[in-house]
């Protein structure tokens, strides 16, 4: 067997569908826009040993979009350090600059 045809008896043909379409997984907000698509916030959470959360060896995993993900931010007690080119601001100054999203 020539070498070219024994490779090609080891090739596995797949058929690969890459996702270009990204879904929120709190208000079910759908994008396939490229740009919009790398601000949503995936999470890939594994639980440990004392997890009652997730769970010792299971795994959640799921996106929320830009609007969930500061709907969530806002309704946090103690507001996250934030920083803005480097320079350390807070939450509210970030929400200032916020444009009018919501449509
Ligand atoms: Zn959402």
């Amino acid at each position: 067997m020539a070498i070219r045809e024994e490779i090609e008896s080891h090739l596995i043909e797949t058929d690969v569908v890459v996702s270009t379409t990204v879904i929120c997984n709190k208000c079910g907000r759908e994008t396939s826009d490229e740009m919009e698509r790398y601000e949503y916030f995936h999470v890939d959470e594994p639980g440990g040993y004392n997890n009652w959360v997730i769970g010792d060896q299971c795994v959640v995993e799921f996106d929320l979009c830009q609007y969930c993900l500061a709907e969530l931010i806002d309704s946090l007690i103690i507001p996250p350090d934030a920083s803005s080119w480097g320079r350390e601001t807070s939450w509210e100054e970030l929400k200032a600059k916020r444009p009018d999203w919501r449509c």
